[in-house]
């Protein structure tokens, strides 16, 4: 097999227009939505009322337009609606992760249907203390409105990324009580649920204050930050920051306009949302003159259409605000490169430039050319790089697709030639990884053709007829046990071919259950991918297999799920195109390894087919070397 006539398939569901794997289907009325009362809002009559008290003692608090008039109204010191107990999870080190997949190209395709094997979840963790540091982030966020669940699936996104610098705590805002900011390094509020109309506001008075008054630094993400002003008093706002939310707005000219490009730090990141799915980007109103303070523009929107540009994010004072959540429609180059490098300033101010690459190679099988894997291996190890291997310890091709009809499994040890090229490349600086045990699921197609290295094994997937891969959920036999079961037959092939026990994980085609994921959590000192983030899981109630956010991460970072999780962020060489995917060459792993640059300590992480010669990979290597990357080995990652 020199070479390959058939696409990988390797990075399912994350093309320029993948959804990052969100309610796809909620995605566009829940930018509508913002949109129609941001145009209330506007004309002053975006009617906004106070979310009730728990004791149900406090009134509804002042309606009447929350526009622009910097109505200090009556609002009270209201508590929130439904408090939930806040969720503390993580512990130390600096793990990352990058996200994910969920098909679609085409935003019209409806969410995967997918069966709810619903599993429940340890309920309300508090777990551990952060071992080192002791940097701590709060994560707010909205629960309430008819796409209040987005709030939770923005917010594991950025618990995620913050858990690569300590301890994170995540809480409904809701449930935010005087003080708290102050308990925090940093926080963080994430502004989903867009209140006025039928939804009252649930963000205590409490932390309208007190993100005024600390001297902690706060981020505030998206929408809501005009309550805050109304709430401290607009001059106050104003005074204080040198902007005025009460009269930005997300449309200019009566249009969200077609924002496609984010600058920062002399990097030029994409924004690739699909035409009628973009909620804007807010345009903050800077306010000059005497007494007012200096807004530092940290990044900066620019309209193709029109070449207008507009600050996509600002700071002054403790104050950072960011002009939309970022977490949806995310690609390679993305302008979430952004938020992630933020966080260093509030968590880790004084981290150091550093740029670090790390290359692993994909799908190795018994049925892999040994002599493919010496190539490979010698040109690595001849530029002196330490990589990883991922291995499938056994192959299997239930149906006999490439086998002339009929059915073949061959394990590691079954492969003697391919367990002597493995043992010469960890020998020679490579880092054995396990990449799943089969990776493909019972004897059907799923979503290809039912054979190793093709499918996906942990989740169910099929192709619709606008040849788009839809996730289907978890298995119906998903379970601990299910999933647990995989791993120890696993690691016990790797065991009978007599090499070493595997500690770092790549789930096939990146999608997994909650369930599964913490099985792998328990088995692997980290998972190195791109991983699906369930509803449910902050709460710790049951978990909602159909509503996910996929993620990838530019570094370690320690998870939701409390697992360390390794890096990947830009995809793999892939020569064709396939489900919608655009090809991706050298070239194009590269520019986005350029794109992450932005990321003061941030990683280049990608992987590789050894089935497609080495000459590509020495373009990208070369490539991703040029701008000013070391390559490291996988265990360097979590430090
Ligand atoms: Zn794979």
């Amino acid at each position: 097999m020199d070479g390959r006539s058939r696409a990988s398939h390797a990075l399912q569901g994350t093309g320029p227009a993948a959804l990052s794997g969100l309610g796809v289907k909620d995605l566009k009325p829940w930018e509508a939505a913002r949109l129609s009362n941001d145009r209330l809002r506007r004309s002053g009559k975006l009617v906004v009322r106070r979310a009730e008290a728990a004791g149900g003692t406090t009134g509804t608090g002042g309606s009447g337009g929350a526009s622009g008039t910097g109505g200090a109204s009556a609002r009270q010191a209201v508590a929130p609606t439904t408090p939930q107990s806040a969720t503390v999870r993580q512990s130390p080190t600096t793990p990352l992760t990058a996200t994910a997949p969920q098909s679609a190209t085409a935003p019209t395709t409806a969410v995967p249907a997918v069966a709810p094997a619903t599993a429940s979840v340890q309920g309300p963790t508090v777990v551990r203390p952060a071992a080192a540091a002791g940097t701590s982030a709060l994560v707010l966020y909205d629960n309430t409105g008819p796409y209040g669940y987005l709030g939770e699936l923005y917010a594991m996104a950025a618990a995620n990324l913050a858990g690569h610098f300590g301890t994170v705590t995540t809480k409904p805002v809701s449930a935010y009580t005087a003080g708290m900011v102050n308990q925090y390094t940093a926080t963080v509020y994430l502004g989903s649920t867009y209140y006025g109309g039928t939804v009252p506001d649930a963000v205590p008075a409490a932390f309208y204050q007190d993100a005024l008054a600390t001297t902690h630094p706060v981020t505030w993400v998206g929408d809501n930050i005009w309550g805050m002003a109304n709430a401290v008093g607009v001059d106050t706002f104003k005074q204080h920051y040198g902007w005025d939310p009460t009269n930005s707005f997300y449309e200019s000219g009566g249009t969200v306009g077609n924002i496609t490009q984010v600058t920062y730090k002399g990097q030029q990141l994409t924004r690739k949302i699909p035409a009628g799915y973009d909620g804007g980007v807010l345009h903050p109103a800077l306010v000059t003159g005497p007494g007012y303070p200096q807004v530092t523009q940290l990044a900066q929107a620019t309209d193709a259409n029109s070449g207008d540009t507009s600050p996509w994010a600002i700071r002054s004072g403790n104050l950072t605000y960011v002009g939309e959540i970022p977490f949806t429609y995310v690609s390679e180059s993305d302008r979430v490169i952004v938020f992630e490098d933020l966080l260093f300033d509030g968590l880790a101010p004084a981290t150091a430039e550093r740029h670090r690459a790390f290359v692993r190679l994909e799908d190795i099988s018994p049925k892999s050319d040994p002599n493919e894997l010496r190539q490979a291996a010698d040109y690595l190890y001849g530029q002196k790089i330490p990589y990883g291997i991922n291995v499938i310890p056994v192959y299997t091709d239930p149906k006999g697709v490439y086998n002339g009809g009929k059915a073949e499994t061959v394990t590691l040890a079954q492969s003697p030639q391919v367990v002597s090229a493995l043992k010469y490349m960890l020998s020679h600086g490579a880092v054995l990884m396990d990449h799943g045990y089969t990776h493909q699921y019972s004897n059907v197609n799923n979503p290809y053709s039912g054979v190793t290295g093709d499918d996906f094994e942990f989740f169910r997937a099929h192709v619709d007829a606008s040849d788009n891969v839809i996730y289907d959920g978890p298995p119906a036999e998903d379970s601990t046990l299910w999933a647990q079961t995989r791993v120890t037959s696993a690691l016990a092939a790797f065991a009978t071919a007599g090499l070493p026990k595997p500690t770092l994980w790549t789930t096939p085609h990146y999608a997994a259950s909650a369930t599964d994921y913490r099985v792998l959590g328990q088995n692997f000192s980290a998972r190195l991918e791109r991983t699906l983030y369930f509803a449910g899981t902050l709460p710790g109630t049951t978990v909602n297999a159909g509503r996910y956010i996929g993620q990838f991460f530019p570094y370690a970072v320690k998870d939701v799920y409390g697992t360390t999780v390794l890096p990947e962020n830009l995809g793999n060489y892939e020569p064709q195109p396939y489900n919608n995917h655009p090809a991706r060459l050298p070239a194009d792993l590269v520019a986005s390894a350029k794109a992450n640059l932005a990321v003061r300590d941030g990683v280049a992480s990608f992987f590789y087919h050894p089935y497609y010669g080495t000459a590509p990979l020495q373009q990208t290597v070369d490539g991703i070397r040029a701008l000013g990357y070391t390559f490291v080995g996988p265990t360097d990652l979590n430090q």
